[in-house]
């Protein structure tokens, strides 16, 4: 589907709540902090800024963002676990401002973390701009997720399959899908005022993925690291326009 300048402006306001989120809860990322207090900073950005939360009540979930640490991939549950000093955690988080979405997320190190966090992060997080270099009008979707896997593949690392990213406007979750491999077909051809949430998550071992019995905690099957990163981006005439940046 295609925005209108209209809707494309009230989604980059929504997209500078979802960056305040990030920027305040990164602050506060230390060891000791719980994930629970993570959510309670990213909710008191949401009500200073008048916004609405995506996450909350998403098909039952109970908080604002996702925090998964570690081997958990996504879909964390705040609660009461504390950082530590060599975690990493997967902040997921959204917002709405006058009924149009924003959805990002970023992965951080708890103090100091071991070579290999450190550079799946930056792989991840490069493995993503990846992708957002593909947004471009014209192009077809699925080089985008080529892209992706490219790099994190390049890194001796692998991309999850079962969780993917997907267009976003008036709900969180739009069609189609934006798979962070290549899925086989080209995919539809990028038009101006598209908007896509591309969300690699990238395992330090192997793709496969297991749900806790929490319904959903995702972890990677092999208990090695992951690392997830997301931007709200719409393609534009002049290239793609990130709405998550700070
Ligand atoms: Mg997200
Ligand atoms: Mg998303």
């Amino acid at each position: 589907m295609r925005r209108s300048a209209d809707e494309l402006n009230k989604m980059r306001k929504a997209g500078k709540v979802v960056a305040e989120m990030h920027e305040a809860t990164r602050a506060a990322i230390r060891p000791g902090i719980t994930t629970m207090q993570l959510n309670e900073i990213a909710s008191d950005v949401i009500a200073k800024r008048g916004a609405r939360s995506n996450f909350l009540n998403y098909h039952g979930f109970p908080a604002v963002i996702c925090t998964s640490p570690n081997n958990m991939i996504v879909h964390g549950i705040p609660g009461d676990y504390a950082l530590k000093e060599g975690d990493i955690i997967s902040i997921d988080c959204g917002a709405i401002i006058e009924g149009y979405h924003g959805d990002a997320a970023y992965t951080a190190g708890v103090g100091e973390i071991s070579d290999v966090a450190r550079r799946l992060i930056e792989v991840t997080e490069r493995s993503l701009w990846a992708g957002i270099d593909q947004l471009v009008k014209g192009n077809r979707l699925h080089e985008v997720g080529r892209a992706v896997q490219n790099v994190a593949e390049a890194a001796g690392f692998s991309v999850v399959r079962e969780y993917v990213g997907h267009a976003i406007g008036t709900a969180m979750h739009e069609s189609p899908q934006v798979p962070n491999y290549w899925p086989g077909t080209p995919g539809p051809t990028l038009k101006e005022g598209m908007v896509f949430a591309i969300e690699p998550m990238v395992n330090a071992g192997g793709p496969e993925t297991y749900e806790l019995d929490d319904g959903w905690s995702v972890m990677t099957a092999d208990g090695s690291l992951s690392a997830h990163f997301e931007h709200t981006i719409a393609v534009t005439d002049n290239g793609p326009e990130v709405f998550t940046l700070a």
